[in-house]
């Protein structure tokens, strides 16, 4: 049988998981080759899944969904939906449409993710990845990273154990780490790294995370991790440091209106 560049690992009415990258390798210089996992809406392709709103579904409640978000949703999310839509990857496990379950390929998970460096999550958030096949995947990868916004929720803490709990300010970290989570957080060029956190070793030495395997929530004992904002990452960090401070001034209409919906739930709780 020929081997397809992704496979579905996972996929219920509203999203589906592909992992990426078993014939092609990935370029990105900092990650290097990592088995890359996408989690997109079915629905709508990536761009107008973040038109609408509709990437709640994979994004939850992060406050970076839409333009502040590092990723481009245009580019390779885009594009592997189309892939998906075209009947372009292969299957590790099996989608009841009428019931809505899942069976995963145990065996085949295993083969796949033999000794690999995976990335959960290059788009949309793992935690929506069913914690069993997150434990599969990464008993069997020789490393692997994940980052979580969604870390404070109740259902999600089991999920420490294999991702960072994104972080975006200090007190934030503070509050990530009593709650047992490592932490990642984006620092300002000259901001030391406080209690509890080092420099990414990328940074310091060149390290790729496809090597490292620092950010694999407990899976590691390191400390929780911080990177420095510079060079076209700077711009965006202000944006993010700013949007902490006014999240509501700085959305577009539609994530305004999502934005202020949220915040009422939270007020009358
Ligand atoms: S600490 Fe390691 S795994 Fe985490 S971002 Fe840096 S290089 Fe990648």
């Amino acid at each position: 049988m020929k081997k397809t560049n992704g496979y579905v690992i996972y996929e219920n009415h509203r999203l589906v998981v592909i992992a990426t990258g078993f014939t092609r390798k990935s370029a990105n210089r900092k990650t290097g080759n990592m088995i890359q996992i996408w989690i997109l809406v079915k629905a709508q392709n990536p761009v107008k899944a973040v038109l609408t709103g509709l990437d709640e579904i994979i994004c939850g409640d992060c406050p970076f969904r839409g333009e502040i978000c590092y990723v481009n949703v245009g580019q390779a999310p885009l594009a592997i939906h189309k892939t998906w839509l075209n009947g372009g990857y292969g299957y590790a496990g099996t989608f009841d449409n009428k019931t809505g379950e899942w069976i995963p390929d145990k065996a085949m998970l295993a083969r796949l993710f033999s000794g690999a460096s995976t990335r959960f999550g290059a788009y949309g958030d793992p935690v929506n990845i069913p914690l069993p096949i997150v434990k599969r995947i990464a008993d069997h990868s020789a490393n692997w990273t994940g980052y979580t916004h969604q870390w404070r929720a109740i259902n999600n803490q089991a999920y420490r154990e294999y991702f960072m709990a994104s972080t975006d300010t200090e007190e934030q970290k503070i509050t990530a780490h009593e709650m047992s989570w490592r932490s990642f957080r984006v620092i300002d060029d000259g901001e030391n790294p406080s209690d509890g956190e080092i420099v990414c070793p990328n940074y310091t030495h060149g390290v790729q995370c496809a090597d490292c395997g620092m950010c694999k929530g407990k899976g590691s004992k390191a400390k929780s991790i911080v990177i420095t904002a510079h060079g076209s990452k700077k711009k965006k960090f202000s944006k993010v440091r700013d949007y902490v401070s006014n999240p509501l001034d700085n959305m577009n209409p539609t994530q305004k209106i999502i934005g202020e919906r949220l915040m009422e739930k939270q007020n009358n709780k």
